[in-house]
């Protein structure tokens, strides 16, 4: 592991990493279709089974509730339903009564049977008798106690007169007669030792509805008798007098008690309805949706609130933490790019090293031998006594190659120290007193320039474990650059300070000229100078290879005409060991 600190665009200006053309497996578009990925399938595998689980409940509750909503409707409806039953067999069993009572016969007077019909209604309250005939088996009208003058009229052709022939009873629907109110007719057959003939009652119902049908009801309920064709055989709340239309579709016969849905102009409603048995009426009970069902509205309404809420929640936490991690994976997967390429880079340092120490090797040889030769030369010409014209001239050129040479040496010596792997020798520093044992180096140029130095040392500054040779070499390269950049009277600024990781930083800012932009990526490849003649472009390198030995970074800030600013991270090692 490196202790380097990736540091933004630092960073890529001392690699030459950027570039190369951008790692395609980085591709920001990977990450943002990894996130889409990874957010839609959390978001499929938490909220799929919350739809579901709801949408049971929401089910399992709504029938539950509808239950509860049909049931009290169910029994109200059946008990009406006997109610209106039973109002027709009262009246039923009274006009048997009197004809099995011997009371009405086929010859009985008018003032007879004005007597029964008096009698019958003192006997029932509500849906009282209007009127009673007595016709006999040829359809004529024999006798007749009423309102109306019907003595002697034929019912001969109309159909009720065969129906209750045929079965014995008969139930008319309503129609308004008398005084315009609502009225049916019911007639029964009498078979008797005086022969047989039928009984005729119109029978009023104007009170049916409020004394019998809505007895009990809520006002936003309603209950009312329709025929078989939807017309209304009672009043209703609703949908006004007997004999209106009745907007609902009358249900299809059924046996017993129903309850079903329906709407009507005023929304959604439950209808409860029954046949009534040997009659033309159906009895019909209707009650609101959101009466009957209100609270379950209401919970609908907060489970649905609450499926909202949830769903959003879960989306928001799933859209976060993909995007974390989304985030980490690409971190992650662009530093192992990094110290790939670093690893890369070092290689590329390494084996340039090894060929420029072969090279060095070899030269060195030859130089010292050119060195050599041309100093015997030297020596020959200015010992000898005998003068020749040309040895003023011979001489400088013999100095000139002696120069060269010495040039030479030094790139080579240059070489092999960049290429030599000298075993470390770890030691406590103080790097203050380093920095100005190498700064001294340089006492007689600075002053010449009129260059200032200003040092400046964090007190917590600790010493730290590192190779003094290497690191002076290290602090004289970067400081020498920074010499060469500077015009006369330049400043020289130097801290050292310790930062939060176990490490102290050495920071080098010079106003010299500055490093352009396409310059900075290349300052630490071998051989790379802006100082044709003068400079080796070796500097940076060397350094570069030797902070890395020591665990250390090396990173770099600059602009042009401002001036430029290298900074030395090296840890401090071991504590055990400091003070040794
Ligand atoms: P050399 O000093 O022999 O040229 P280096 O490797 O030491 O080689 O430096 C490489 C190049 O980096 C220099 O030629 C110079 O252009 C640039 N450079 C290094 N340090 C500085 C600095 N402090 N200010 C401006 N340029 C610099
Ligand atoms: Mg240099």
């Amino acid at each position: 592991m490196t202790t380097d600190h990736p540091n933004g665009s630092l960073e890529h200006e001392h690699h030459p990493t950027a570039r190369r053309p951008a790692d395609p497996s980085l591709a920001p578009r990977r990450y943002r279709s990894l996130f889409r990925r990874v957010a839609l399938s959390t978001a499929g595998v938490t909220i799929t089974p919350l739809l579901i689980m709801t949408g049971i409940n929401y089910y399992q509750y709504s029938r539950a509730i509808e239950a509860r909503t049909r049931q009290p409707i169910e029994s109200q409806t059946s008990n009406t339903a006997h109610a209106v039953s039973f109002f027709l067999k009262e009246r039923e069993s009274a006009m048997r009564f009197v004809v099995t009572q011997g009371t009405v016969t086929l010859d009985c007077t008018n003032s007879q049977l004005q007597k029964n019909l008096t009698s019958l209604r003192r006997s029932l309250s509500i849906g009282s008798f209007v009127d009673l005939g007595v016709i006999d088996s040829d359809g004529r009208q024999r006798c007749y106690a009423g309102p109306h003058k019907l003595q002697g009229r034929s019912y001969k052709d109309q159909d009720w007169f065969h129906a209750v022939t045929l079965k014995g009873v008969y139930i008319s629907e309503v129609f308004l007669g008398f005084r315009r109110s609502p009225h049916f007719v019911m007639a029964i057959r009498h078979q008797g030792p005086g022969g047989s003939f039928i009984l005729r009652a119109t029978i009023d119902t104007k009170e049916l509805s409020e004394q019998i049908l809505t007895i009990g009801l809520r006002p936003s309920s309603d209950a009312f008798l329709v025929n078989r064709k939807g017309v209304l055989q009672s009043s209703s709340r609703t949908y006004g007098p007997a004999l209106s239309r009745c907007p609902l579709a009358v249900p299809h016969r059924a046996e017993g008690v129903h309850v079903v849905e329906r709407r009507d102009e005023k929304g959604h409603l439950f209808l409860g309805f029954s046949y009534i048995d040997g009659s033309p009426f159906v009895l019909m009970h209707i009650k609101r949706a959101e009466e009957a069902m209100g609270s379950w509205i209401s919970l609908r309404g907060e489970m649905l609130t609450f499926l909202g809420i949830s769903v959003i929640l879960i989306l928001l936490v799933i859209y976060f933490v993909s995007r974390n991690m989304v985030r980490r994976i690409r971190e992650a997967d662009e530093a192992r790019a990094q110290v790939f390429h670093k690893m890369e880079y070092n290689n590329k340092l390494a084996s340039v090293g090894r060929l420029a120490a072969g090279v060095a090797h070899e030269i060195n040889n030859p130089l010292a031998i050119i060195n050599e030769k041309a100093g015997l030369l030297k020596d020959r010409i200015t010992l000898s006594d005998d003068d020749f014209p040309q040895e003023k001239k011979l001489l400088a050129n013999i100095d000139s190659i002696l120069k060269s040479v010495k040039r030479c040496s030094t790139i080579t010596h240059r070489l092999l120290g960049f290429a030599k792997h000298m075993d470390i020798k770890f030691e406590t520093i103080a790097l203050d007193d380093l920095l100005r044992e190498v700064l001294s180096f340089l006492d007689k140029e600075a002053s010449f320039r009129s260059i200032g130095v200003s040092f400046h040392v964090h007190p917590e500054t600790p010493r730290i474990r590192s190779d003094r040779g290497q690191l002076q070499q290290v602090f004289l390269n970067i400081v020498n650059n920074a010499f060469a950049a500077m015009d006369d009277r330049g400043r020289l600024e130097i801290t050292i300070q310790p930062t939060d990781h176990q490490t102290v930083e050495v920071h080098i800012q010079d106003d010299g000229v500055g490093i352009p932009e396409e310059n900075l990526q290349r300052i630490f490849e071998p051989f790379f100078t802006t100082k044709p003649g003068i400079g080796t472009g070796l500097g940076l390198s060397v350094t570069y290879g030797i902070v890395e030995k020591l665990n250390g970074s090396l990173r770099v800030k600059s602009e042009v005409g401002k001036g430029t600013l290298f900074v030395v991270e090296l840890p401090v090692g071991d504590p055990d060991l400091l003070d040794t």
